[in-house]
């Protein structure tokens, strides 16, 4: 059995998919571990720290390799060097890969998500997109203390007492949850708003006052939110408008899979803050929460300084890779069974994670929606 671990080629991407530490959890399975050289170069690992941990390091460790991992799907020229019947397992944006999807389908790739990992309780520890959001509503509350030319906490001296700064978090999923606790720690007074009625208690329970607004709440399936309707986007923007107002730093994390990200924030009302005002849009690779955002960039809206997020996860590249490495382990651990008493890479497709992350799979894209936008077969048609 060989594993092999892709370097990633998307620009400005640090993380790697897996780190030395926890090589020896794949070796102990049986599994021969193939690194492509530098792969761990953005997150300080060297080629080194993978050899000493019992790892190779391989120019095309693909080669042979029963599953390939990668933060990013990998290249089209890659994916098409792969024998028919090779798994991937990355993260895959399905929505956004179709023609890759289209590809690894073609090539017979039996493909996986991260993403699709269904967010029942025995799939926490793969659940990649609560690892990598907790990762970024750190950093968003690190940016937001770091670009405040203010204390965040409150400060009693002899020269007099320094008030602590108002933080204001839109989204308290991971992400928003995090960045309101850290938030808390640095010193802050927080107050968070988020569409789901089970949010108000978790953001209390992280110290933070629950913004409670005249609105009615938007549950979605699966514990997400639900998409808000023009109109009560317009309610909710305009009760929201006075706490922005007060705060000296906002924090945006609202998020409705499938969707753009809703705008919460205008222009309008970011320029009701007081100068020096801090803005942080971890949404602006999706559309942005706030009107005027973009990613990897800090730009002027009136008197605030607006810090759009891009590949947030990645500038934190040792910890999410760290964490990261530990969803695509546990996801391999489960796709590894022993069979007539040896240990064999052998996914059972009839366990509701393997299937649920599954994208494609021996020429048919299993995931149904991603079918249906190729326009592929439904399932049990003729391929
Ligand atoms: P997400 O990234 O899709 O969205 C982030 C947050 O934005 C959510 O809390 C959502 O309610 C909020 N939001 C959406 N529209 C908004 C709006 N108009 N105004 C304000 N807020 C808005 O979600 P997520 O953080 O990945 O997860 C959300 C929830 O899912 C979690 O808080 C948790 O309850 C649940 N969850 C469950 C599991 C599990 O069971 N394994 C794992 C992770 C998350």
């Amino acid at each position: 059995m060989k594993i092999a671990v892709a370097g990633e080629t998307r620009e400005g991407e640090a993380r790697v998919a897996l780190v030395p530490e926890l090589v020896g959890k794949l070796t102990d399975l049986g599994y021969v571990v193939a690194v492509e050289p530098g792969a761990g170069r953005g997150a300080l690992h060297t080629d080194e720290d993978y050899l000493a941990a019992g790892a190779e390091v391989a120019e095309e460790p693909w080669t042979g390799a029963d599953v390939v991992v990668s933060v990013n799907p990998l290249d089209l020229a890659v994916v098409r060097r792969l024998p028919a019947g090779t798994a991937t397992v990355s993260f895959l944006p399905v929505n956004q890969s179709l023609e890759l999807v289209a590809d690894l389908r073609d090539c017979g790739v039996t493909s996986f998500a991260m993403e699709l990992v269904p967010r029942i309780s025995r799939a926490q520890s793969m659940d990649a997109l609560s690892s990598q959001s907790l990762v970024s509503g750190y950093r968003c509350a690190i940016v937001a203390a770091g670009l405040l030319r203010r204390f965040f906490p409150l400060n009693m001296t002899a020269a007099g007492t320094v008030t602590p700064a108002e933080v204001v978090v839109l989204g308290a999923g991971v992400a928003g949850l995090q960045a309101i606790a850290t938030a808390r720690r640095l010193g802050a007074v927080v107050k968070a708003y988020d569409v789901r009625a089970a949010a108000a208690e978790e953001i209390r329970s992280m110290g933070a006052v629950a913004i409670e607004l005249e609105l009615e709440t938007l549950e979605g399936s699966g514990g997400y939110a639900r998409e808000m309707t023009e109109d009560r986007a317009q309610r909710q923007r305009d009760l929201l408008s006075p706490h922005i107002a007060a705060a000296d730093a906002l924090i945006t994390t609202a998020a409705v899979p499938g969707r753009q990200a809703p705008l919460l924030v205008t222009a309008a009302m970011v320029e009701q803050m007081k100068p020096g005002s801090v803005v942080v849009d971890l949404a602006a690779e999706t559309g942005g929460n706030v009107e005027g955002s973009q990613p990897g960039k800090v730009v002027r809206v009136g008197n605030a300084q607006v810090w759009g997020g891009a590949n947030v996860p990645s500038q934190m590249p040792g910890p999410a890779s760290r964490l990261y490495a530990q969803n695509v382990v546990n996801l391999v651990t489960l796709m590894t069974r022993t069979l007539d008493g040896v240990p064999a890479y052998a996914p059972d497709f009839e366990d509701e994670i393997v299937i649920g992350c599954c994208v494609s799979r021996d020429g048919v894209v299993m995931h149904e929606p991603t079918r249906s936008a190729l326009g592929g077969p439904t399932e049990g048609e003729p391929v």
